[in-house]
């Protein structure tokens, strides 16, 4: 134990209080919420509906409760608590060259942690869901989803932690910088790969049949100078109830991608009104953004690591007796995210302002009446808070909370 330890065990503890705080937060104000709907979404959600969404937030938010005790439990036990010392002996056990050593080493971690999370994914997909009606999955196609899940995990990682390893030993002081380019790399296959490679391996894609629709986004497309890949219908159904659209790929090569599940719930002015708003996102360089920031903190990440490697009080305070270029980076990607908590809600309250801007092309290309109905169906039907607490909403969500969002679109109706 060294400073850096009671600094991790510092920052560990403050991130689990900030999150025990926040949840119950949310859980009183969901439930204090519950017996009214909202006067803005009076004529359109029932109070059975309201209620349904209240009980279903209030039952994931219980579990996830537990979940943020056990994500802090086991963090603690890999690093201060030795088990990734204890696994670095293991593979060290076997007299392997360093290399292979290494990639063991960090295959063996993700497979893990990706174990210890399935008992997780089953209660939320057969307990949580299943009680609300939203699971659609057997446990056979359970079972097939996370063996394939950690084919891809070691698939995908093995190159990966093999080219990131083997930079670190032979390529000088400078190697986080070559290993940064790798990622950078890797990260555009993964963009290219996953729509045409990965996602088939748990859905089935096939073209958008309504012709009605199909003009109706052809010609949005068009209006905003942008070709597609392709649009795709793809049966969420066969695991959720949930409804989903998004963009997917590379340049003029992005597919657009609706659940079944969506496509039944929407009019065709609603659909449009939804892509809309994803254009909206491309056009004004959302996706791009996040993009550029992702590689600079990634780049700043990596350079911090490049000094962190060569410290002995980092392995020491973090639990590991003996130095490697793979301990280094295993450690790293353990207790970033720790440090990097509070950076959360600035995170999360640049997310919003992209959807208001999005929400504001929408309005632009079709009609805000037509967006609030469609996202008043999709929070109906995905059973969403209309209620949720504002400042756990504003440390988490991605999006603005309904009430939020629908008022400012309805500000904009003509
Ligand atoms: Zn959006």
């Amino acid at each position: 134990m060294n400073t850096l330890s009671f600094l991790f065990l510092g920052f560990l503890c403050a991130a689990l209080a900030v999150r025990w705080w926040l949840v119950h937060r949310q859980l009183d104000h969901v439930q204090r919420h519950s017996s009214r709907v909202p006067e803005a979404f009076e004529s359109r959600v029932s109070l059975e509906e309201h209620r349904k969404a209240a009980a279903y937030t209030v039952a994931k938010t219980r579990f996830g409760r537990w979940e943020l005790v056990a994500e802090a439990a086991l963090l603690f036990l890999w690093t201060i608590g030795g088990g990734l010392d204890l696994l670095d002996r293991l593979w060290r056990g076997l007299s392997l060259p360093e290399l292979v050593t290494g990639v063991g080493v960090l295959l063996s971690l993700g497979l893990i942690s990706a174990l210890l999370d399935l008992p997780f994914a089953a209660y939320r997909t057969f307990v949580i869901e299943q009680k609300f009606g939203f699971n659609r999955s057997t446990s056979r196609v359970f079972a097939v989803d996370h063996l394939k899940q950690l084919m891809l995990l070691v698939l995908l990682g093995a190159p990966l932690a093999g080219a990131v390893l083997w930079i670190l030993m032979h390529a000088g002081s400078l190697w986080w910088f070559y290993a940064w380019l790798v990622w950078l790399g890797f990260s555009l296959f993964m963009v290219w790969a996953y729509p045409v490679v990965i996602a088939p391996l748990f859905n089935r894609f096939t073209p958008l049949g309504d012709e009605a629709v199909k003009q109706r986004i052809e010609t949005l497309l068009e209006r905003n100078d942008l070709t597609s890949g392709g649009i795709f219908v793809m049966d969420g159904s066969r695991r959720t109830g949930h409804g989903n659209a998004y963009f997917t790929g590379l340049g003029d090569h992005k597919r657009i991608v609706f659940f079944d599940t969506l496509l039944d719930q929407l009019a065709a002015d609603e659909i449009e009104a939804v892509l809309a708003h994803e254009i909206g996102h491309l056009k004004r360089r959302h996706i791009r953004k996040r993009m550029v920031v992702m590689a600079g903190l990634s780049l700043g990440s990596l350079a911090l690591l490049g000094w962190l490697i060569e410290q002995q009080w980092f392995y020491a305070g973090l639990g590991v007796t003996q130095p490697s270029g793979h301990a280094a980076l295993a450690l790293f990607m353990l207790a970033l995210p720790v440090f990097t908590f509070f950076m959360q809600p600035v995170m999360a309250a640049l997310s919003r302002k992209h959807e208001f801007e999005a929400d504001d092309f929408a309005v632009r290309q079709s009609n805000a009446d037509a967006l609030i109905r469609a996202l008043v169906k999709l929070y109906r039907e995905n059973a969403s808070t209309l209620t949720p607490d504002p400042v756990y909403s504003a440390f988490y969500d991605s999006h603005p909370p309904a009430p939020v969002r629908v008022a400012h679109l309805s500000s904009q109706a003509a």
